[in-house]
């Protein structure tokens, strides 16, 4: 059956969070749909959290009216809600939200991937539901404040905090997961704000306060220093030097296992096809559309950071022209991004053909969320049954 959900993403003013509105039915039964609702309160924007009560509850009215639109009113007393956090919560010790830990955040959108793209079980063509017999295919997240591998591996998971024990539709599952905190998007400048900037746009300069520096949860300064005080910044857009730069905030020195992947984080060989979303997602898109680079290997990537890092501020402006808050982090982000994945994660010749940049599958959004509301709504069986419960098609 094929796929398709009513996904509702809406930025608010005061807090970022995503909503997840997914439609499911019984296959077997006439269609009687089932909503369940994920607030995603993700990295960017929860700070405002602090110190404004009752803040965070109105902001949430709006989007709460368009789910309620979205969903019959007959559903809505049997319509779960959930508030789900992730690496922006985790950073600041929110309480009161159920903050996913970073195995729970990639075992989640692990899952999503999966459901998504059918590998668990299939509506076959004689009628019945069947393992459809393929591999799984590992999922990479890039959020703002952290980041996600994870795949199925037969290889010995040296350290058990990465390892998965999943037991669906009748199937045992060895996941390998890792979640890096203080490594998602926008932490890809590091504290490198000196006055000349290698990693942004000739051309571009900008004027910053010493406290968005070095008063995040990320970056804490030990030394004293005046917050207010401002520091001007001047693009270089120098790809060897800022590459130079990011790849400082990787440590490749010491590793207590087999294998690492960096910062002495154990991790087994990457092996499978890979679905890379969010801002993994975005990065590729933007460097393909930006350079006429097609990437499909590490060469790529690295010819196509080159070429976004060379390009002046007012040429990204002129070709851009809807992004503007975004394009002056292209360089720095895709620097990240090649180290990440090539010298962090070792996607090479080889491997990196097989990963996928997507923010989709079968029509909707990836990320923890729907793996997390399938979860917590008991849509996700241990053992095979018959009857099951399928996005609407
Ligand atoms: P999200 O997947 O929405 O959690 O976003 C992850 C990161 O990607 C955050 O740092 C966002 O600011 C960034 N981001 C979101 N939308 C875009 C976009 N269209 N282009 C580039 N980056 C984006």
């Amino acid at each position: 059956c094929q796929i398709i959900t009513a996904t509702a993403a809406l930025f608010l003013a005061v807090i970022g969070i995503l909503l997840l509105v997914v439609p499911t039915e019984d296959v077997k039964e006439p269609p009687e749909f089932m909503y369940g609702i994920v607030l995603d309160a993700g990295s960017s924007h929860t700070a405002i959290y602090a110190g404004n009560t009752g803040g965070a509850a109105r902001s949430l009215e709006k989007c709460m009216d368009k789910a309620m639109q979205e969903i019959p009113k007959s559903r809505h007393k049997l319509t779960p809600l959930y508030l789900g956090a992730t690496a922006g919560m985790r950073l600041l010790n929110f309480k009161g939200a159920t903050i996913l830990s970073g195995q729970e955040e990639g075992a989640y959108g692990w899952v999503t991937v999966n459901y998504l793209l059918e590998n668990y079980i299939k509506y076959g063509f004689v009628g019945q539901w069947l393992s459809p017999g393929r591999d799984t295919v590992g999922a990479l997240d890039f959020g703002g404040a952290s980041t996600q591998i994870t795949f199925e591996t037969k290889q010995t998971v040296e350290n058990k905090d990465n390892l998965m024990k999943l037991r669906l539709y009748g199937r045992d599952y060895k996941i390998y997961t890792q979640s890096f905190l203080c490594y998602g998007r926008d932490q890809t400048q590091g504290s490198d704000h000196s006055i000349v900037h290698p990693c942004y746009p000739a051309g571009y300069s900008a004027s910053i306060k010493l406290s968005s520096v070095f008063d995040t949860p990320c970056n804490k300064r030990q030394t004293p220093y005046k917050p207010d005080d401002d520091l001007q910044i001047k693009g270089t857009g120098n790809y060897d030097q800022c590459l130079g730069n990011v790849s400082r905030l990787f440590s490749f020195d010491s590793c207590s296992y087999s294998r690492c992947s960096f910062d002495g984080v154990f991790q087994p060989n990457v092996t499978g096809n890979f679905m890379a979303f969010s801002a993994f997602f975005y990065t590729h898109s933007f460097l393909q559309e930006a350079t006429g680079i097609r990437i499909t290997s590490p060469e790529h990537l690295e010819d196509a950071a080159r070429a976004v890092c060379n390009m002046s501020f007012q040429e990204i402006s002129n070709k851009f022209q809807n992004q503007e808050s975004r394009l002056k982090d292209y360089c720095a982000v895709s620097a990240f991004v090649k180290v990440l994945l090539v010298s962090g994660y070792g996607f090479d010749y080889f491997s990196f053909p097989h990963v996928f940049f997507q923010k989709k599958a079968g029509g909707t959004s990836v990320g923890w969320s729907l793996g997390y509301m399938l979860s917590l709504s008991n849509l996700l069986p241990a053992e095979n049954v018959l009857l099951r419960k399928s996005l609407r098609s």
